[in-house]
């Protein structure tokens, strides 16, 4: 992807160096000190040797004062680069296509643990999108994991990622994500999981629509970047994940859709770049998803 160069978005939330104040125990306070000492009949090796154990532990943070090495520089860099340009064209084309106004989303870039407006997240849980505080988390740690253990390098697969969450935005503004949580208490799991596969791949189509508008404006995409977006897609299908994890898979517990139908949304919004065809996705029955 050419991405070098171009405008970032000032819409990054770097917290990377930030502790991520978790507090797991706590202090004990200086009553429970002196109560300590008493009930241990005033040994201040065992109060100490106690109070060692209680230290308020942080999950998975840098240490503060540790500087960013310039490949994480990078990846700031070019998280906001794909953020400004997911920007443009969302700006440009949601209020012609669905007749509503771009809110711009905010980045918020994180390592190992994060408060989030919809909580406590840690790294595991992959890159999200919180539509409480219309923010998308991502510890960029996460595009290590991409070509490592999903096998999917690459500088636009991870472009697809952030595309993937800034689709779930887009869907918050109009009211989509909103409609689906709706039904959960009188959906079966099976069905209420149905309708978030549709969501997901609904983001996928629209992270497709925008990188052929990108792309338009841009001229973003180089040689293999449509294949690494896709490589992505495929890799990080619910089926591939199901079975790697148990070594089976469960179709009623997908929740983002099989590899195939990942690939399959990604390039119809980017073949097309019609937003209004995201419309699909809801109206498609399963068969044809
Ligand atoms: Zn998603």
């Amino acid at each position: 992807m050419r991405w070098q160069g171009r405008r970032q978005s000032e819409h990054v939330d770097d917290r990377r160096r930030a502790p991520a104040m978790v507090r797991v125990g706590g202090g004990i306070g200086i009553l429970g000190f002196i109560l300590l000492l008493i009930l241990t009949g005033g040994d201040i090796g065992k109060v100490l040797n106690f109070m060692a154990q209680q230290q308020p532990a942080q999950v998975g943070v840098e240490q503060p004062d540790q500087e960013l090495t310039p490949e994480q520089e990078a990846r700031k860099e070019f998280s906001a680069v794909v953020l400004a340009d997911t920007e443009e064209v969302w700006t440009d084309i949601l209020p012609r296509s669905e007749g509503v106004d771009y809110r711009e989303p905010k980045l918020v870039l994180f390592h190992g643990a994060v408060q989030s407006g919809c909580g406590f997240a840690q790294a595991q849980v992959g890159p999200f999108y919180c539509p409480v505080d219309q923010s998308v988390y991502l510890d960029t740690g996460f595009f290590d994991e991409l070509a490592d253990r999903f096998g999917a390098p690459g500088d636009f697969a991870q472009a697809y990622v952030i595309a993937h969450e800034v689709g779930h935005h887009v869907q918050n503004l109009l009211g989509l994500t909103d409609q689906v949580h709706a039904q959960k208490a009188r959906l079966s799991e099976g069905d209420y999981n149905a309708l978030s596969v549709r969501l997901e791949l609904q983001a996928d189509y629209l992270a497709g629509v925008w990188a052929h508008h990108a792309q338009k404006r841009f001229n973003i995409l180089e040689p293999g970047d449509i294949e690494e977006a896709l490589t992505a897609a495929q890799a990080i299908g619910d089926d591939r994940l199901q079975k790697q994890a148990q070594g089976y898979v469960v179709p009623d517990s997908f929740t983002h859709g099989t590899s195939a139908q990942r690939m399959k949304w990604f390039r119809k919004g980017l073949e097309t770049g019609d937003a209004a065809g995201m419309n699909q996705l809801f109206e498609l029955p399963d068969n044809q998803l």
